[in-house]
């Protein structure tokens, strides 16, 4: 029985979790399906009952997935989407690649251009992405030192270089450090433009809902 439908939770998967979670201790398959309803309730409005109702099996489910980590499998990503997710970084979780050839569209906060931002095998630059001419007036990024990096950053950093995640680690560097727009040429911090333009509806909500309260 299949839990997921694409990004949907269907409903009783999430009581089904304490079960899977017994079984990933032996099957990767169940360690995976797991992993992929805790991701879905992370966007699905269904984060905060998961937490509530079953803090064992997440708590046991973020050991297994860190263990799995530790011994570096070849879809380390999705281990560390997993554990971002059961971290509540769930924007991270739901945008995050392994840096081969990522793409994000940020918006400059000073003049608005969409500026792309790229970190992968293409380069690390930020640019104004024309759809004749390709990616122009591109501008190296300026990655954050390892000392610059504190809070989620430093907890991602640090987990990538414990899991010898070369790419990754050097990626989280450029997406947590600055990038200059290629029109008004100002310099901005990606990672938080880009988290505040990506938080999902839900959670955006409540920030309103607080501020007015
Ligand atoms: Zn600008």
């Amino acid at each position: 029985m299949l839990c997921i439908e694409g990004e949907t939770l269907v409903p009783g998967s999430l009581a089904a979790l304490p079960r899977l979670v017994t079984l990933a201790r032996s099957e990767t398959q169940a360690l995976e399906m797991a992993g992929a309803i805790v991701c879905s309730a992370m966007t699905d409005d269904q984060g905060e009952p998961m937490f509530v109702e079953h803090p064992d099996a997440i708590a046991e489910l973020r050991e297994l997935v860190d263990q799995r980590l530790q011994t570096r499998p070849a879809d380390y990503i999705w281990g560390f989407r997993t554990l971002l997710a059961i971290e509540g970084q769930f924007h991270w979780s739901a945008t995050f690649g392994d840096f081969s050839d990522d793409f994000y569209e940020v918006a400059c906060p000073h003049c608005s251009l969409d500026v792309t931002i790229a970190i992968g095998g293409y380069g690390c630059y930020s640019a104004y992405r024309d759809w004749d001419a390709g990616d122009v007036d591109r501008r190296d990024l300026r990655p954050a030192s390892v000392a610059e990096l504190d809070g989620m950053g430093r907890w991602m950093y640090n987990l990538a270089v414990r899991d010898g995640q070369d790419q990754l680690a050097a990626g989280i560097t450029y997406l947590m450090g600055r990038a200059e727009c290629p029109r008004c040429a100002s310099v901005f911090h990606i990672a938080g433009e880009y988290a505040a333009a990506n938080l999902p509806p839900l959670l955006s909500v409540r920030l309103a809902r607080s501020k007015i309260g």
